[in-house]
């Protein structure tokens, strides 16, 4: 089964870093990092305010946001994976969801480059994959076609912080047949 690297442009927003007033946002005491990202998302949600139209975008906190032609085309082909979750200040367009998770293959990339723990939030400052971004060979196996699904690692660094986002065949040429522009980068094994 062939898989992708989803990735889109970023849209010049933040899902929750630029909301202190309505947000509250907690940060860890030794290293700075945020370490309430599950909440200042769900109160972000009835907040939120995109900019300019897409297909699918990222916040530069992490987040993905989609439009409502992206959620036709996803239900058109019958695709699998995600959840829609309605932002109530942007009309037409959805926070992303996958909780198809899939295990980052951590022996083929050796370089993965990991930088500092921070021991009382024990989050990763900064994780960079080095080009890198095959899944283990075992979660290879399974994956089913025309689905989405995540990396269980969570890459970026203090503010952009993700989970890699994929998609199976036949995904890509569906949106090439709807003229959705969204980038797929093909995983390959190269040695
Ligand atoms: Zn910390």
């Amino acid at each position: 089964m062939n898989y992708y690297r989803v990735h889109s442009r970023d849209n010049d927003t933040c899902f929750y870093y630029d909301k202190n007033e309505q947000v509250q946002l907690e940060y860890c005491p030794t290293c700075g990092l945020l370490t309430n990202r599950e909440k200042a998302r769900e109160q972000s949600i009835a907040i939120y305010r995109k900019k300019g139209k897409y297909l699918m975008s990222d916040t530069w906190d992490g987040e993905t946001i989609v439009s409502e032609r992206f959620v036709e085309i996803y239900n058109k082909y019958n695709l699998k994976g995600l959840d829609f979750i309605p932002l109530p200040k942007s009309p037409h367009y959805f926070l992303l969801r996958c909780n198809n998770i899939v295990r980052y293959d951590y022996d083929y990339n050796t370089n993965l480059y990991m930088k500092d723990k921070c021991p009382t939030c024990n989050q990763w400052y900064e994780i960079c994959p080095q080009g890198i971004l095959n899944i283990r060979m075992e979660d290879e196996a399974i994956m089913e076609a025309d689905t989405f699904y995540v990396s269980d690692i969570i890459i970026g660094e203090k503010v952009a912080r993700r989970r890699i986002l994929y998609a199976t065949d036949n995904i890509p040429s569906y949106f090439k047949i709807e003229k959705g522009r969204i980038f797929f980068d093909k995983i390959e094994r190269v040695r």
